[in-house]
């Protein structure tokens, strides 16, 4: 694949200019961009079984690039880049090296850390700020049950040691629970936290799964989670900002490592939502349940004016909220791995 090449698009937010407001008045400043939906797990929470075959759709690094430039001067500050497996897309550092020039205050990264041992240090380089790295046990042997890799624990233990010496910090560790899989390790994920000094954060299950696993009972929520490592560690909260997913927590005996908690079923966070979803293939959602997308293609022949139109138009449309657990919910058609998590 050949190298982004820096293609000129504005890159800065126009004096005065109006940002990105939907109409409940939240303000847009995140994006998350899936830059592939392929992945190297078959975590069983996740995926059905083996990768489909499928046609190169991605969206080549050119038009990112004149995507985000958009995105930028609508006021977007913060990008996240996640798949699929986003190591996987060749060509990743170079692209990243190409996005200083339009200033976003924030470039984070999500990934499943197999490949992020002899990556780290390149995405670094390459202007990557911070790192999230998917971790679902701290047993290695389950976690190559989950992930249907060998290995693999031995691996991702690599990347996020090399994320930490490489500076991509805070390392986040993300934790999927579900009931009687893996809620087991709650506190061994804690003592995980304070041994590492990372960030470990719980996420409740949510209903985007290719198998149907997904009922109300599977999921470990907050409340639980919470009482589970109260009963072992007097936690602290930590303020954050407004439009923050997670509800943090520090250890009050001094250990270093903080807990988060991410509770999007049990207590939604869409009141502040401030995000927008990109696709690997080009399609704008403004939620991870949205039941429609909105296709770059048309806007990116019509250029920047045509982009701008299409990105106020679909966060004119954001929903208000998601419908989980509620009579008549509709799961989007779009699984996660397919949306970009
Ligand atoms: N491959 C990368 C990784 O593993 O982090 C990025 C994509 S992955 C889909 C992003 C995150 O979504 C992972 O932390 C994964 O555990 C989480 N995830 C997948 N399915 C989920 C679901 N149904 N509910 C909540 N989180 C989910």
């Amino acid at each position: 694949m050949p190298a982004p090449t820096a293609i000129s698009v504005s890159s800065a937010p126009a004096a005065g200019e109006a940002g990105l407001r939907d109409r409940f008045g939240r303000t847009i400043t995140d994006a998350r961009i899936s830059i592939t939906d392929r992945c190297n797990y078959r975590c069983v929470y996740c995926r059905e079984g083996a990768e489909p075959a499928r046609a190169g759709s991605e969206l080549s690094w050119e038009a990112w690039r004149q995507v985000l430039g958009v995105l930028r001067r609508l006021g977007i500050r913060k990008l996240r880049f996640t798949g699929g497996e986003p190591l996987l897309r060749p060509g990743l550092e170079a692209f990243l090296a190409t996005l200083a020039p339009l200033g976003f205050e924030d470039l984070a990264l999500t990934t499943n850390g197999h490949l992020l041992a002899e990556r780290a240090a390149g995405l670094r380089a390459a202007g990557l700020d911070r790192i999230t790295v998917s971790l679902d046990s701290v047993q290695p042997e389950k976690f190559a049950r989950i992930t249907r890799v060998p290995g693999a624990w031995e691996r991702v233990r690599a990347g996020i040691a090399a994320a930490v010496t490489a500076g991509l910090e805070p390392v986040k560790i993300n934790a999927v629970l579900l009931r009687g899989f893996n809620d087991d390790e709650i506190e061994a994920f804690a003592e995980f936290a304070r041994a590492e000094r990372v960030a470990v954060r719980f996420i409740e299950f949510m209903p985007l799964e290719e198998g149907r696993l997904w009922t109300p009972e599977i999921v470990v929520t907050m409340s639980e989670i919470l009482a589970r490592l109260e009963a072992r560690y007097r936690l602290e909260p930590l303020a954050g900002e407004r439009s923050e997913t997670a509800r943090r927590f520090r250890f009050a005996d001094g250990a270093p490592g903080e807990i988060g908690i991410i509770a999007p079923v049990s207590r939604p966070f869409c009141g502040h939502c401030s995000r927008i979803r990109l696709t690997a293939d080009g399609k704008v959602r403004t939620c991870l349940f949205s039941l429609r997308e909105w296709p770059l293609a048309p806007a990116l022949e019509a250029g920047e004016d045509g982009l701008e139109a299409l990105f106020r138009r679909a966060v004119a449309h954001k929903e208000e909220r998601h419908h989980i657990g509620e009579p008549g919910f509709q799961r989007p058609s779009r699984t996660m791995v397919h949306i970009g998590g």
